[in-house]
């Protein structure tokens, strides 16, 4: 069965998120672990479930969501995976950071690229690529369809969406990655948002004020 763990790190309260099966063996998607104190909340809870990281992936590149991949990366030995279009926030992260108050390293160089329709999958669990631009180049979504759970990043959130004037934002872009990648699947997928609390598709349809079918 898979299973979820969420940690809410960094200045940006970024979910990073754990999926994890019967196998133990675990995704990591959006390493945004910033100090000390949260890389231990991290290493802590791994270990003490026994899990096994075996992939690291990225919804998208930006500043706050990729604090944490170098030490992932390091430290349970996987390569990060990402958006091919999201590599160029990657090569800005050290003075992107800067501007945003967070000092960070180089970032590791992504070992491979994910694309729309790919299926990956880990332990016993077969994970989706969906490609929704709109909020930033290179963005995301990763869904279990067997279990109904998708973890979209800053596309969709609660009652909101994401920023669209951030460098390669584009409101009508996103509106239609929502509509098209999003509002497809089933009112019951529950949707795990790159900050704040989950939502469900069926929820986001009918009451979001941005991109909601009565909006
Ligand atoms: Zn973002
Ligand atoms: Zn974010």
């Amino acid at each position: 069965m898979l299973q979820i763990k969420k940690f809410a790190f960094n200045a940006f309260q970024v979910n990073t998120v754990l999926l994890f099966d019967e196998t133990k063996e675990c995704v990591i998607i959006d390493a945004a672990c910033y100090d000390d104190y949260e890389r231990k909340q991290l290493v802590e809870f791994i270990k003490e479930n026994e899990l096994k990281p075996v992939r690291l992936i990225n919804t998208h590149c930006h500043v706050d969501h990729i604090l944490g991949i170098n030490f992932a990366s390091d430290y349970y030995k996987i390569g990060l995976e990402i958006h091919k279009a999201g590599e160029a926030f990657l090569d800005n992260a050290v003075s992107h950071g800067m501007s945003f108050g967070f000092n960070i390293e180089e970032p590791v160089k992504p070992v491979s690229f994910l694309k729309d329709g790919d299926v990956i999958s880990f332990g016993n669990t077969k994970l989706n690529i969906l490609y929704t631009p709109g909020h930033a180049d290179g963005s995301i979504c990763i869904y279990a369809e067997k279990e109904k759970l998708i973890v979209v990043g800053d596309v969709l959130f609660h009652g909101s969406i994401g920023r669209t004037d951030l460098p390669t934002g584009n409101f009508e872009v996103l509106k239609e990655s929502i509509h098209n990648k999003l509002f497809v699947l089933e009112d019951d997928v529950r949707v795990i948002a790159g900050h704040g609390p989950d939502t469900t598709i069926g929820f986001e349809k009918q009451n979001n004020p941005f991109v909601g079918l009565r909006a």
